[in-house]
């Protein structure tokens, strides 16, 4: 798929005038969207500027509820081209988990300051904008061999309260099954114990693209160090808040939660 678009925009390279603009990614809620123009472009989505690599690739995502079209302006040389895109809406699963302890839908007033410290790490992982460009490429599933009990945007209600929707995809397989980098990229958190997500790694890919990895029981990799695609990077586990081995793992743009499995079917 990634070869036929590389054709695709040689394609379009060659037959355009002065505005190479491709797009990679479906315009829907929870999208991961790859962009392609010319390196010397400045790109601007709903007015703000992004990063544009120098080879023309650039990224951003949308958000599970967005319902505004997409505004994307392109300059190139002084000439403005301003498009508006729409998007898609999906509808999301209603997931019902009952009888759980109630320590684990509400944590207990002595965990908050763990929980906003834990908060503050992740939040400052993801806000990283590196010109690094592992993005643009394809990116392959952590586990070999999986079920996949959670999938993004699913509405929670646990003990019958409505709860924020679920972010990730949950991969089950058993405890210990080694956990591959889906991309080359960088680490931006390597902790072992978060309250909620337990042994957790985020990975910066570049522009603010960034992968999130839950739950382990053991981590290899520490802040810092950079890894390739197909590395084992820790093994599966059921760390923090989880009610039995998984993996789960986000993707985000900035703070922008997106759906893993647009980065993952392309
Ligand atoms: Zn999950």
């Amino acid at each position: 798929m990634r070869y036929l678009f590389n054709i695709i925009f040689l394609f379009c390279l060659s037959i355009s005038n002065s505005f190479s603009l491709e797009f990679k990614g479906k315009f829907e809620q929870g999208s991961f969207i790859l962009g392609k123009t010319k390196p010397e472009a400045k790109v601007f989505i709903d007015n703000k500027q992004i990063r544009v690599s120098k080879d023309g690739f650039f990224a951003f995502g949308l958000d599970r509820d967005r319902k505004n079209n997409v505004l994307v302006k392109i300059i190139i040389n002084k000439e403005i081209k301003e498009l508006e895109k729409k998007v898609l809406r999906r509808d999301y699963m209603i997931q019902r988990i009952d009888g759980l302890p109630p320590k684990q839908v509400t944590p207990p007033p002595e965990v908050y300051e763990k929980i906003k410290k834990d908060n503050f790490l992740i939040g400052k992982a993801r806000k990283i904008d590196s010109d690094i460009d592992f993005f643009r490429n394809e990116f392959i599933y952590p586990i070999d061999k999986y079920i996949i009990t959670g999938v993004y945007g699913s509405q929670r209600i646990l003990n019958g309260k409505p709860r924020r929707p679920h972010y990730g995809i949950d991969f089950h397989a058993p405890e210990g099954t080694p956990v591959k980098a889906m991309m080359d990229g960088k680490v931006t958190l390597s902790e072992n114990d978060m309250y909620f997500t337990g042994g957790t790694i985020i990975f910066d890919h570049g522009h603010g693209i960034s992968t999130l990895y839950m739950h382990m029981k053991d981590i290899y990799v520490k802040k810092g160090q950079q890894i390739k695609k197909g590395e084992i990077v820790g093994t599966l586990g059921q760390s923090g808040r989880a009610t039995g081995p998984h993996l789960d793992i986000r993707l985000n743009w900035f703070d922008v939660k997106l759906d893993p499995l647009t980065i993952l079917k392309n």
